[in-house]
Order: C-alpha cells, then sequence, then structure tokens
C-alpha cells in the first residue's frame, strides 16, 4: 500500500489544502485546518466507476408525476415541528448541531420516546453508553420501552442494521463519533463525517427511513463541524440562544421539506425540552420604570413575530477609536447606523463608545430593527427613557429613508395584543383599519421618527 499522503482539511467547510495555514482560503475562518489524510479514490469502495457498468436508468416527465403533499410525522412537540415545516418527512435527513450539552440528545430522545410509540425508532449512541441514555430517559420521567437502542460507532454496522430492521427513523448521535471502515482517517475528520453523512443519507432514501444527524459545534476545531455536511443533509437545524437561560432556540437554516429561518423556542426543565406556549413576549426584560437606552421592537421569525427589546449604552470614549459593539445584531450594520443618525439627523457619536444588545440571546438579521437600533441610541446618548408602552420598526437607508418592512400587520397585531399602545413604523406599513388600542405613528424619515421623541 502506497504511504498514506497528509493533507489539511477546514473543519469549518471542509476545504482541504496541500499546506498548512493559518486561514482558510475558502471560508476565511481561522485555525481550522487540521492535518489529515488524503482519501485515494480506490480507497474508497463507494467510488464512481464509469467503465460501462452501470445500467442507464428511466426517464419520466414531470408533467406525470403527482405533485402531493408531503405527508408529515408530528413528533408530538410542536414547536420542533413548526421548525421542520410540519413534521418529520419519510426518507428525509435532518442535520441538528449545536454546542454539546445544549440539549440536542434530550430533545431526540423526547422526541423518540413519542414515536416509538406508533413506528420503529432506533437511537443509534456512538456518545453515551446505553445506561446513560436509560438514566436520562427515566430521569425525564419517559416512557422509553418502545425505543430500541444501538451503541455502535462503526458506519458498515449501522448501515446492515438499518438494512437489516428498516426502522421508520433513527437517530444518530453523533455524525462525529461514526467512522467507515472504507477510509484511513480518524473518526470526526472532515472525511470521515462526509463519508458517513453521505452513506446514511443514501440509506435514508433508498429504504424511506427519516434519519436525524447530531453534530456537535465545536470551538476548539478538533472536530469536523456540522457545515461541512449542511449541502448533503436535507434539513439543517442549529440550536441557538444563550446557554446562561433556561431557553433554548432552533432555527432552521436550510430546508427543503418547508420555510426556513422558523424559530422553535423552548424552555429546558427537568422533565427535559418543554414547549413555551406563546413565546412573543420572552425577549422583554419588564423594567417597572422607564429607563433610558432601551427600545421595544417586533421581528418576523419565519412567520412568527416575536417583541425584543434592543438595549443601547452610549458613553463618552476616551479612546482614539470608540467602541461599537453589537450582540446579537450585525456589528458592519451599526457603523453604517450611526453614520445616517450624523449625516441626516445631526447626532454625532465620533467621541462616543456605542454598544448595542438584542435581550435574550436571540440573534437578528433583518433590517427592520434599524429603526429601534437608533432611537435605543439617542434615547440613551440623550438620556430620555422612550414611553415604555412603545414598539418601534422599520428599516432604515442610508439616505435617511424609514423603508417598509414585510408582515406589519402582523408586527402591529401582536403589540397591541401583548397591551402596547403607541407604534412608531414606516408609513407604507400604517394599517388601513386602526387596531383596537394602539396608536400608529407613520413616518417616512428618521427625522420624523426621532421628533416623536422630543415629544414624548
Ligand atoms: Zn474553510
Amino acid at each position: 500500500m502506497a504511504k498514506a499522503k497528509t493533507i489539511y482539511s477546514c473543519t469549518e467547510c471542509g476545504a482541504s489544502e496541500p499546506k498548512w495555514q493559518g486561514q482558510c482560503p475558502s471560508c476565511m475562518a481561522w485555525n481550522t485546518l487540521v492535518e489529515s489524510i488524503e482519501e485515494t479514490p480506490t480507497s474508497n469502495r463507494y467510488a464512481n466507476k464509469f467503465e460501462g457498468l452501470a445500467q442507464s436508468s428511466t426517464l419520466q416527465k414531470l408533467s406525470s408525476i403527482k405533485a402531493a403533499d408531503i405527508a408529515r410525522q408530528p413528533t408530538g412537540i410542536s414547536e420542533f415541528d413548526r421548525v421542520l415545516g410540519g413534521g418529520l418527512v419519510e426518507g428525509g435527513v435532518v442535520l441538528i448541531g449545536g454546542d454539546p450539552g445544549i440539549g440536542k440528545s434530550t430533545l431526540l430522545l423526547q422526541v423518540l420516546c413519542h414515536l416509538g410509540k406508533s413506528a420503529q425508532a432506533i437511537y443509534v449512541s456512538g456518545e453515551e453508553s446505553p445506561q446513560q441514555i436509560a438514566m436520562r430517559a427515566k430521569r425525564l420521567g419517559l416512557d422509553a420501552s418502545e425505543v430500541e437502542l444501538l451503541a455502535e460507532i462503526n458506519l458498515e454496522k449501522i448501515l446492515a442494521t438499518l438494512q437489516t430492521h428498516k426502522p421508520n427513523i433513527a437517530v444518530i448521535d453523533s455524525i462525529q463519533t461514526v467512522y467507515s471502515e472504507a477510509l484511513q482517517s480518524a473518526p470526526g475528520s472532515v472525511a470521515q463525517v462526509r463519508e458517513c453523512s453521505a452513506q446514511l443519507t443514501r440509506i435514508a432514501k433508498q429504504l424511506g427511513i427519516t434519519v436525524i444527524l447530531v453534530g456537535h459545534v465545536t470551538k476548539d476545531g478538533t472536530l469536523a463541524g456540522p457545515r461541512v455536511l449542511e449541502h448533503i443533509v436535507d434539513t439543517v437545524l442549529y440550536f441557538e440562544g444563550d446557554q446562561n437561560s433556561s431557553f433554548r432556540l432552533i432555527r432552521a437554516f436550510k430546508n427543503r421539506f418547508g420555510a426556513v429561518n422558523e424559530l422553535g423556542v423552548f424552555a429546558m426543565t427537568e422533565k427535559g425540552l418543554r414547549e413555551v406556549a406563546n413565546p412573543s413576549a420572552l425577549f422583554l426584560s419588564h423594567h417597572d420604570g422607564q429607563v433610558s437606552g432601551s427600545c421595544i421592537t417586533v421581528t418576523m421569525e419565519g412567520t412568527r413575530p416575536l417583541l425584543i427589546e434592543i438595549q443601547a449604552l452610549v458613553d463618552e470614549s476616551h479612546s482614539p477609536s470608540p467602541k461599537r459593539l453589537c450582540v446579537g445584531l450585525e456589528q458592519n450594520r451599526l457603523a453604517m447606523l450611526l453614520a445616517v443618525l450624523h449625516r441626516h439627523a445631526g447626532i454625532p457619536c465620533f467621541d462616543q463608545d456605542v454598544f448595542i444588545n438584542a435581550v435574550g440571546g436571540v440573534k437578528i438579521a433583518e433590517p427592520a430593527v434599524d429603526l429601534a437600533v437608533l432611537l435605543a441610541i439617542v434615547s440613551s446618548l440623550k438620556n430620555k427613557p422612550l414611553d415604555n408602552k412603545l414598539i418601534v420598526f422599520g428599516e432604515v437607508g442610508l439616505a435617511g429613508e424609514v423603508r417598509p418592512v414585510q408582515g406589519g400587520q402582523m408586527r402591529l397585531k401582536e403589540a397591541a395584543k401583548l397591551g402596547f399602545t403607541k407604534a412608531i413604523v414606516p408609513k407604507s406599513n400604517a394599517p388601513k383599519s386602526k387596531i383596537s388600542g394602539l396608536e400608529v405613528i407613520a413616518v417616512e424619515r428618521l427625522e420624523q421618527a426621532l421628533n416623536q421623541l422630543r415629544n414624548t
């Protein structure tokens, strides 16, 4: 056998380089290249052979295919079904990523115990021993009598077991512990994670097994990250949120069977993850009095409006380059908003440190939060509290204009439902008919919104 050639593969994106470098040239991540063995095509027994051995496949007309709705299997946890787009799909492969210990195994054990009652469910564990899993099920008060367990990390044996038993659902916890004999690399390496996921996906499609892969996100880069296999699977879900709080968020990043960016909200209890029935008010900090630097906005997470408090702290800077820090929001967007604030409202912040925080550890990607960020900044700078029954949303453009956002009506209705009485919104988002209990102030420019601040 020829001597194995050493290459360096990125644990973030899976790209391979002949030489070690500090930064991955493909995804620009730092310190993610790790030494691994180059897998030669001959050592891969699943490699494509083009020697005319394969038989030609039959083609079918698209018009002859019935476009029926995909059958979905509810998991018994409605928030989880929500991010999945209605439930699990037969033959679908789901990747659940997140930090170790955030609740991935707990959630899946709950799901399997529920599904085990009506379908054959297999839990393949390479992380914990069967005793540990049994203890967890007992601690959570779950009826795990119908869940079948397989403590195995050898891919070939897992595949053979799935082929023999043909379960309806199989959980692989975790994909980074599974290894294939066909490859020389260590378990958890980019090549192994990719190959094992591809083989599991193949058997899922072939036999109609729903496969859920657990992928750990590790900071030290010793294991290949879940991003390496995002393109192989059908659905990618990530746990997010504050490790210190009892709330857990699951967001869909990719979903071939449903909408992306749906958010599921859970609370971690001693009985496992419980769905939060009314999460829209979860991310408010409920001050008794009025405080400056706080502004409440409504964001859309998928199809659901969520009320989130934006906090700003603006403080005199003694550094030649003042700090601009964001938690939960985009850093670059803040610099842009501060420039707009200076240019169009005449409020300079060049000698001020600016800190922005979205309460509750939720990540906000949409620009609809712009106006709330600016009002929170001005409120902190002038030390003038905003009305605590006020909500604000709207995208702010470079010309100082306030642009409309999607789902304006839904955002306003949710705010009214939670007892807010006043809203500053883009002109095109103003409702045609009055929403009871809510005074809507429609603005077209940033200056108009700031004038409202002066009046209150
Ligand atoms: Zn990379």
